[in-house]
């Protein structure tokens, strides 16, 4: 049946194609008295035997494709599935106790794994966690479900998922994602901003898309108007089909300006950057005319792995989005993990905050066993083209002092061994705490640049979690509140002889930019795919008229009147 969901859109455009349910199923059973052992060990052994054969192939395709460190992964739960002192008592417990395969197996394998997690020692938790991997592979099998593995999908598929956390995002086979869906999720959320990223469409936060649909439909994910069709009717597909060329038309219209300027109709000049997660982002930095890297979030590199970057890793990719801008500017944001990126592997205590807990620079600083080879693979990596570095989550003045500290530690060691390091790296910080924008006054003094983070700026400036559905009508970029901190921090930096950018999303947003400009933001840095569209809107707008508007939303009192104010000036 045909039936359409409204949600959020955080990524443009339209995609079209199978449904691919990224959802864990329920693995729910009773235990049960059987009648024949016999016939339940040789039901289990038949679930043994297909998840190993299932595993072996993933393995097989993990090694030509993801590589031989992904490969080994399943190497190890391969060998849990073989091993006899595993397997045996699941065994004898159905025999000796009559019970179902999926009981015996659950509570067998459940006391390995409190076992093996209750001892001190990382190697033992670890094959916990592959018992409990290969456990559900083969529960699944005597269940009769399919466990999804995205990073194998061998056809075109509009992901479905509740959510989908950064290293989901970035395990995503790019060649046969066509776009994705959520239940939760804002624009801001990192699924979203990945989804730009990769250039495919995204319908986040429609609450209940997982439960709409089943492997299979057909899907449309209208990035566009933030809607999703499931199985669309012939007459319906093709009017879709008919937007998705009008989308592609008018992005070659905008396409006209990849090689163009920024500049205002009364001639004034802002700079256009892209943000980016990756090095493989930048063909699209480059295909959408980016000026430049306005934010490079590191974190990525940290992600989907087991272990830390090492120093050399960290200096190959900087080296080449340096060496790929070709001397244009890249802003390298230092490791910003917390809220909602986490990294298993660090073992970070559970918070009841994780947004206003230890995140970003504040673990950097207490850490400097991770925060150090990252500083030393920019500060090498420096002379292959324009770095400027910047520090996430800053909240105080000392905390800044200290990191340049570190950094300048850091760049006096490489001199020491002789390893050459480039002149006049601009180091800046993102502001994204009050705090930091109360006081920008006082930074300007001490910074070369501020990035203005609003996505998290926002949250908490108005106390709204940016993750929480519930909350989101306090997500307002367009509030007084924050545009006056927003004018704040420009005219701070500005004060100082210093440049201000923006690398949260309002900087690409088509109600903010005119606002923006009015206040005088000098760069404006934005998802790739957002950037020809931007320029495009500013070309035709006019500095001096927005800056009239500015100073007239300074003034009122709500988000509406501010709205409301930017559609009477100029008609998106
Ligand atoms: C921000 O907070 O605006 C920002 C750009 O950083 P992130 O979205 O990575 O938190
Ligand atoms: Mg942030």
């Amino acid at each position: 049946m045909s039936s359409l969901l409204r949600g959020i859109a955080a990524s443009n455009g339209i995609a079209i194609a199978k449904a691919y349910r990224l959802v864990e199923p329920d693995f729910s059973f009773e235990k049960k008295a059987i009648q024949s052992p016999e016939n339940e060990v040789a039901r289990f052994q038949a679930a043994l035997a297909t998840a190993k054969s299932e595993l072996e192939q993933i393995r097989d395709r993990a090694g030509s494709e993801l590589g031989a460190d992904k490969a080994a992964i399943f190497d190890a739960h391969l060998l849990v599935l073989s091993d006899p002192e595993l397997i045996s008592p699941i065994e004898d417990k159905i025999k000796t106790e009559n019970v179902n395969a999926e009981h015996a197996l659950k509570e067998t394998a459940d006391m390995f794994i409190s076992m093996f997690e209750s001892m001190d020692n990382e190697y033992m938790k670890e094959r916990a966690a592959d018992i409990r991997d290969v456990t559900k592979r083969v529960l699944a099998h005597l269940l009769g479900l399919q466990i999804p593995n995205p990073s194998m999908v061998t056809e075109e598929v509009i992901i479905v998922a509740e959510d989908l956390t950064p290293s989901d995002t970035a395990q995503l086979n790019r060649n046969f994602v066509l776009g994705f869906t959520t239940d939760i999720g804002g624009r801001t959320s990192h699924s979203a901003i990945m989804a730009r990223s990769m250039e495919i469409p995204a319908v986040v936060g429609t609450k209940t898309v997982t439960e709409s649909i089943s492997n299979g439909d057909i899907v449309v994910v209208d990035g566009l108007k933030g809607e999703v069709h499931i199985n669309p009717t012939p007459e319906v597909l093709e009017e879709y089909r008919k937007v998705q060329a009008d989308y592609a038309s008018q992005k070659a219209e905008w396409a006209k300006l990849v090689n163009e300027k920024t500049v205002t109709a009364d001639g004034h000049h802002v700079e256009l950057a892209a943000n980016i997660g990756t090095p493989k982002d930048l063909k699209g930095v480059v295909e959408n005319g980016g000026e430049a890297v306005g934010l490079y979030r590191t974190e990525f590199l940290y992600m989907d792995r087991d272990q830390l970057p090492t120093e050399e890793e960290q200096y190959t990719a900087y080296k080449a989005v340096l060496e790929g801008m070709k001397g244009k500017p890249v802003v390298v944001r230092t490791l910003d993990i917390g809220g909602d990126k986490e990294l298993p592997y660090l073992n970070l205590p559970k918070e009841m905050n994780p947004f206003l807990g230890y995140r970003a620079i504040r673990l950097c600083l207490e850490q400097e066993d991770i925060f150090r080879p990252q500083l030393r693979a920019l500060l090498r990596a420096s002379v292959h083209g324009n770095l400027k570095i910047m520090f996430p989550m800053i909240a105080t003045l000392d905390e800044f002092r200290k990191a340049k500290a570190i950094l300048e530690d850091e760049r006096n060691n490489l001199a020491n061994e002789g390893i050459q390091v480039a002149e006049g790296i601009e180091l800046g910080i993102m502001v994204e705490i009050p705090s930091t924008a109360i006081i920008a006054d006082q930074f300007a003094k001490e910074v070369d640049f501020f990035s203005i983070g609003t996505n998290d700026l926002i949250q908490y400036t108005m106390a709204a979690d940016r993750m929480n559905q519930q909350v989101s009508y306090l997500y307002q970029p367009y509030s007084p509140s924050i545009l006056r901190l927003v004018k704040m921090v420009i005219d701070a930096a500005h004060k100082e002889g210093k440049w201000a950018g923006m690398c949260g999303e309002m900087a690409g947003d088509e109600t903010a930019i005119p606002l923006l400009l009015g206040l005088g933001l000098d760069e404006f840095s934005m998802s790739a795919t957002s950037i020809l569209k931007a320029r495009s809107l500013i070309r035709n707008l006019s500095k001096s008229e927005m800056e009239e508007l500015a100073a007239k939303v300074l003034e009122m009192g709500t988000t509406e009147e501010v709205v409301e104010a930017v559609n009477a000036t100029i008609s998106l």
